[in-house]
């Protein structure tokens, strides 16, 4: 029977090898990490798991509800629609519907109309071809007004994309929009849930799932049969998937070969950082998503998950994530737990004035690189496709979802697609 390695345990991996177990095929995935998962992985808390990064669901993500749907965790996953803000001028607007654009005060009116109708068109266009030859700096300018998106869209994009904003693809900033919904999915108890059962159904098919196995070195062998080494022991393959970052795979196969490194190992990425804060009480009344607007913060969003699920769920904790996209280098990405939390905790009293250190009863910090794709002017072109110059190696990574933003359910549907297209028995 022809055997299949799967280069890494998040959503991508797990999903294809459970697509290759349930088509009858030999599979064995590698995990660097002791848990599935991947970015969107958790940490049990109460009786519950959170994410060590904050993550939802939207409407359009079909392929990750029909997945939950078919391991059978379907009601668990529920659709609040918590309210969404932005931190500017000093004070929290909310920010999620065309009622609260027209009710925004810090614009005139006629730049609130034009916001909202900018945002309408975005919603109603299907075809983002059109929107692949302008940056979203340059369109929300121009079609927001400048000062809609100076007081609006600069600030995220820059926080999120740093220096790197101004060459932002406009289809990507389309996407956002497009295929975005108020209701938010998510799976009660922790999306981790998820990924404990495509592991335990993967094993019930006969695959085999080793955590805390790092890949070292993927090489050809004869009859275009592969050796992955990991952990200094060599196995052999007739197919590898590699689900790792691009400039990984690229590392650990210099089979790959220079030309096809330089053709596609440019693509950047940023990584992310979340604190995570245990509270003895809620930090807003009601907000879900803070995108802070304030340039002088050291974080980017606040995410105040217990507005969103019950405090009840985490044994009465409130949570709260502060995150940040940074390039790997950055000076932020280097400090210690202590240094960052004491950092980030004083702009929490310009969110809530009577903020108290004493709210705070526990932290925590994560942090992964290659987490945001940068996803620049001409991004398609610079896509790999799956099929790799060495035969019987694929490259699936999130970094060829386009143009959606990176999530859960584009690495489920990745998979899918990818494992669809596979012969069943590549070495026949
Ligand atoms: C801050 C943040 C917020 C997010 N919010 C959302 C959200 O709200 N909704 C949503 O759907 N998505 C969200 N995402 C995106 C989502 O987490 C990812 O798109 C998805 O989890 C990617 O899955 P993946 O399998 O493609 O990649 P990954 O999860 O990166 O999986 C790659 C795996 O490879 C493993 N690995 C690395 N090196 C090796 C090696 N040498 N050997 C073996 N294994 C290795 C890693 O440990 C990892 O498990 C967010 C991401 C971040 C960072």
């Amino acid at each position: 029977m022809a055997r299949n390695a799967v280069l890494g345990g998040g959503a991508l991996g797990l999903t294809a090898a459970y697509r290759l177990a349930q088509r009858g095929e030999s599979v064995v995935l590698f995990e660097r990490e002791s848990m599935p998962g991947g970015l969107a992985a958790g940490f049990p808390l109460g009786a519950s798991y959170l994410e060590k990064f904050y993550h939802h669901l939207f409407r359009s993500d079909t392929e990750a509800r029909d997945l939950i749907e078919e391991l059978g965790l379907g009601e668990r996953l529920v659709w609040p629609r918590p309210k969404t803000a932005i931190l500017v001028g000093g004070a929290i607007h909310q920010l999620d519907s065309p009622l609260s654009v027209l009710r925004f005060p810090l614009l005139p009116l006629a730049d609130r109309f034009r916001l909202g109708a900018a945002t309408a068109y975005l919603k109603l266009e299907p075809n983002y071809q059109r929107l692949e030859r302008t940056t979203a700096d340059a369109w929300l300018s121009r079609w927001m007004g400048c000062q809609a998106h100076e007081m609006i869209w600069k600030p995220q994009l820059r926080a999120k994309f740093g220096d790197r904003y101004r060459d932002i693809v406009m289809a990507w900033f389309w996407a956002r929009v497009h295929m975005r919904s108020t209701s938010l999915g998510y799976l009660r108890g922790g999306f981790q849930q998820l990924y404990d059962r495509l592991v335990e159904e993967i094993r019930r098919l006969g695959g085999d799932v080793h955590f805390g196995t790092a890949v070292e070195r993927v090489e050809p062998a004869r009859q275009d049969e592969l050796d992955v080494t990991v952990a200094g022991r060599t196995e052999r393959f007739d197919r590898v998937i590699s689900t790792l970052p691009t400039r990984l795979t690229l590392q650990l196969t210099p089979a790959l070969g220079e030309d096809y490194a330089a053709r596609f190992g440019s693509v950047e990425s940023f990584g992310a950082q979340c604190v995570i804060l245990t509270l003895d009480r809620a930090l807003t009344e009601d907000v879900y998503w803070l995108s802070i607007n304030e340039p002088d913060f050291p974080f980017m969003a606040l995410v105040e998950h217990t507005n969103y699920m019950p405090p009840s769920d985490y044994g009465g904790r409130h949570l709260l994530y502060l995150g940040n996209y940074l390039p790997m280098g950055h000076p932020l990405f280097k400090l210690d737990e202590d240094a960052l939390v004491a950092k980030f905790l004083p702009f929490l009293k310009r969110i809530n004035p009577a903020f108290e250190e004493s709210w705070v009863k526990e932290h925590r910090l994560y942090r992964a690189p290659f987490a945001q794709p940068i996803v620049t002017l001409g991004y398609a072109d610079r896509l790999p496709p799956h099929e790799t110059p060495v035969p019987n190696l694929y490259l699936a990574n999130m970094s060829q979802v386009y143009p959606q933003d990176r999530g859960q359910n584009y690495s489920i549907s990745m998979a899918n697609r990818l494992v669809s297209r596979l012969p069943t028995h590549p070495s026949a």
